[in-house]
């Protein structure tokens, strides 16, 4: 008799998990099913800028229901949680329907957070008119609805998110401000020097950015008429999007007597401490860390595949090497590992191409690469990013690897695809298999399919490798 597998949560960890279990041929052994509180099937939700800006919702979508049942897997679409009862092994939705289980995954995500700025509600307790988060495909829509061109916008948060969120906006035709805590922008990613161009590009764009303050209050009679800063200048918004961090869901698990700390707690088998409970993505905390980046919930998914249908009982997580390579609001940054010498003997080489825009960084420890940083120019990315994964010396001319990245001289060893360490060779013989569209090509080797800032690269290969394989 079938296992019953239930996933709590149909984001993106959920959806990499599906495609784990299904290439390890789960179906066979379980009877799969997959709870969402969001009603769509599973979507790219790194893409949900592209929504803001006016995109239709289904250009970024992963799953579409259809392909549940195509596979065996049941989708409760627009259904939440509430709790497991792990020892009579069922699910309780909110609305009190039972789900029997013998293997659940918790993959439910994080929440954004909002501070507690004051006025956030309207004088009868019910959330002001105007207050957005930047989280799902609905919050897009409901900014959208609400953006005019010629109107005001307050974007707290001045990261990845926030940036995003001001980028779409500003594109919408609005004036937007943006509002960062720190000094520096993505300050959880660039120096100063780096946070410093990259708030001069996003500033060329027309956007305005406030650095070391945040809102102290929101102001308006009902709806959002303006945002009051910690130093009490008033910037007058018809909107504002708060997108300064995010928050683990923890409540089912916690609700479950599943152990939390800043969120579920986990092993290196992504096993929680409650027998067939486990937990993979964004609400799943390994050896203190939590992850809010797509490339290490890949890894856990495929480490609980492993684990789950028993294709490699000794597959063990034992946590990610973290790298962010983004365009954010059309800038290209590349970031990872450390951001500035530790020790004495650490070695830092920069060059700063101020007409260019253009800033580029390393951090050498022992001859290896202990962090990178690049604003403007990313092409050095890939090759950067393969190295630190590998631990490789690096050659004596650090400027050489700062502009190329060294990168290796072999197709079968140039990863195009960070994210799901995809080869240049393994595009090509892709693309001379017949994949001869860019959608075609994600689908078969997964380039692309992670942040897609490799989507260029692969739309250069497919022009050159389909010409070569035609003539
Ligand atoms: C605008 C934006 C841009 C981003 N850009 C990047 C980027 O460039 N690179 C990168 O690596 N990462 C990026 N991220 C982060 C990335 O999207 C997340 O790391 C990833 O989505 C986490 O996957 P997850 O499945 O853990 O969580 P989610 O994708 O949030 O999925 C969790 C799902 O679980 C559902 N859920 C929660 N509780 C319950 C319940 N009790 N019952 C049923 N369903 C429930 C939620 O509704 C949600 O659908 C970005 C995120 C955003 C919002």
């Amino acid at each position: 008799m079938k296992k019953r597998l239930a996933i709590i949560g149909n984001g993106m960890a959920a959806s990499r998990l599906l495609d784990e279990l299904v290439r390890r041929n789960a179906t066979d052994s379980f009877e799969i099913s997959a709870f969402g509180e969001e009603s769509r099937g599973s979507y790219n939700r790194i893409l949900l800028g592209r929504v803001l800006s006016g995109s239709d919702p289904e250009e970024i979508a992963l799953k579409p229901t259809s392909w549940y049942a195509a596979r065996g897997v049941t989708f409760h679409s627009g259904v939440r949680v509430a709790k497991v009862d792990p020892v009579g092994r069922r699910i309780t939705t909110i609305t009190g329907d039972l789900h029997p289980y013998d293997v659940c995954v918790f993959a439910t995500g994080s929440s954004p957070l909002v501070p507690p700025v004051r006025g956030l509600k309207g004088d009868d307790g019910s959330p002001r008119d105007g207050v957005h988060v930047f989280r799902t495909i609905e919050d897009c829509m409901a900014i959208r609805d609400r953006a005019r061109p010629g109107s005001s916008a307050v974007v707290v948060g001045g990261g990845l998110l926030g940036l995003e969120a001001a980028k779409a906006l500003c594109d919408l035709g609005l004036h937007v401000t943006v509002l960062h805590l720190d000094a520096v922008l993505m300050n959880a990613q660039l120096d100063k020097s780096g946070g410093e161009l990259l708030r001069r590009a996003i500033e060329k764009m027309g956007i305005f950015v406030r650095t070391s303050t945040s809102a102290d209050e929101i102001l308006g009679n009902g709806h959002v008429e303006a945002v009051r800063m910690r130093a009490g200048d008033v910037v007058p918004a018809d909107l504002v999007v708060f997108a300064c961090g995010i928050v683990p869901r923890v409540e089912a698990a916690k609700a479950s007597g599943v152990p939390v700390n800043r969120a579920i707690l986990v092993n290196d088998l992504l096993a929680t401490q409650v027998p067939g409970v486990y937990a993979v993505g964004e609400c799943a905390e390994h050896d203190g860390k939590v992850y809010g980046l797509v490339q290490p919930i890949w890894e856990q998914c495929a480490v609980l595949a492993d684990v789950l249908t028993g294709a490699n009982p000794r597959a063990r997580y034992l946590g990610s090497k973290v790298y962010a390579r983004l365009k954010v609001a059309g800038v290209e940054v590349a970031s990872f590992g450390i951001t500035d010498a530790e020790f004495p003997t650490d070695e830092v080489v920069q060059v700063f191409e101020e007409r260019r825009g253009v800033y580029r960084k390393l951090v050498v420890r022992d001859g290896k690469l202990a962090g990178a940083m690049l604003v403007g120019c990313a092409e050095a990315a890939p090759a950067l990013v393969q190295m630190f994964d590998r631990n490789e010396p690096l050659p004596p001319n650090r400027l050489d690897v700062l502009a190329t990245g060294n990168a290796p001289t072999t197709a079968a060893e140039r990863e195009v695809c960070n994210c799901n360490h995809v080869t240049e060779s393994a595009v090509v013989e892709a693309i001379r298999d017949g994949c001869d569209t860019l959608p075609a090509l994600c689908e078969a080797t997964r380039a692309g399919t992670g942040c897609g800032s490799c989507r260029g690269q692969l739309t250069t290969l497919l022009a050159n490798h389909t010409q070569t394989t035609l003539a």
